[in-house]
């Protein structure tokens, strides 16, 4: 997913800017900081628990383990929808450089690595003692929101598509947010989590800017 934000969604979009010269990384950085905030913001907000910790994230509630768990995976889903409708619509616009086989090849990476990520949502539920049929569904449900994900950025992109290449980088701050967020379990530990997510962030937005603007 790092690789699928770098090559199919930063670099398109600093592609998209080429007239600005060495500055054709701005807006790509704006929007990259802005998908990882608007993460950030979720993370803290939402009230959710990750699979396999024992303390539940964001805002204190009285949401029970499932919901929370689901609300987990729903804002684990969101950016990868945000990136799949960004891509399409860069696709669909004949300004940008995306086409639609990097569509396409962005899109079936992400619903192949949605098979045990419903999987990791419907299992706890049938260890828990739902039926099979109420696991499973459980499961999809926590898909849905890529679909909604999608059609949003797509309704909007078309409308602007000089927005574009924020969009794009929007959904793969996003992206890199979760990812740092989930998988790197060094960044995870203690309570205070994010800490270690927004210095990756910050790094790789720095390493962005330089390459770039010195390249
Ligand atoms: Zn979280």
């Amino acid at each position: 997913m790092v690789a699928a934000s770098v090559w199919s969604l930063i670099i398109p979009a600093i592609e998209m800017r080429g007239e600005m010269g060495r500055l054709r990384f701005l807006p790509a950085l704006v929007g990259f900081a802005l998908g990882i905030l608007f993460l950030l913001a979720m993370d803290c907000l939402v009230p959710h628990l990750h699979a396999g910790q024992a303390l539940p994230e964001g805002r204190k509630s009285r949401l029970g383990r499932t919901a929370m768990l689901m609300l987990a995976v729903t804002i684990h889903n969101f950016p990868e929808g945000a990136a799949i409708g960004a891509i399409l619509a860069g696709a669909l616009s004949e300004e940008s450089p995306v086409t639609m086989t990097a569509a396409i090849l962005l899109a079936i990476g992400i619903s192949i690595q949605n098979f045990p990520e419903g999987a990791i949502i419907s299992l706890p539920f049938r260890a828990e003692g739902k039926s099979l049929r109420e696991s499973f569904g459980l499961g999809v449900l926590s898909g849905v929101v890529e679909p909604v994900g999608a059609l949003i950025t797509i309704a909007l992109a078309k409308i602007v598509t000089p927005v574009l290449p924020y969009m794009l980088s929007f959904a793969a701050g996003a992206m890199i947010y979760v990812v740092v967020e989930e998988l790197i379990p060094e960044a995870n530990e203690g309570n205070d989590n994010n800490r270690g997510t927004l210095a990756f962030a910050l790094g790789f937005a720095l390493m962005m800017t330089l390459d770039v603007m010195l390249g």
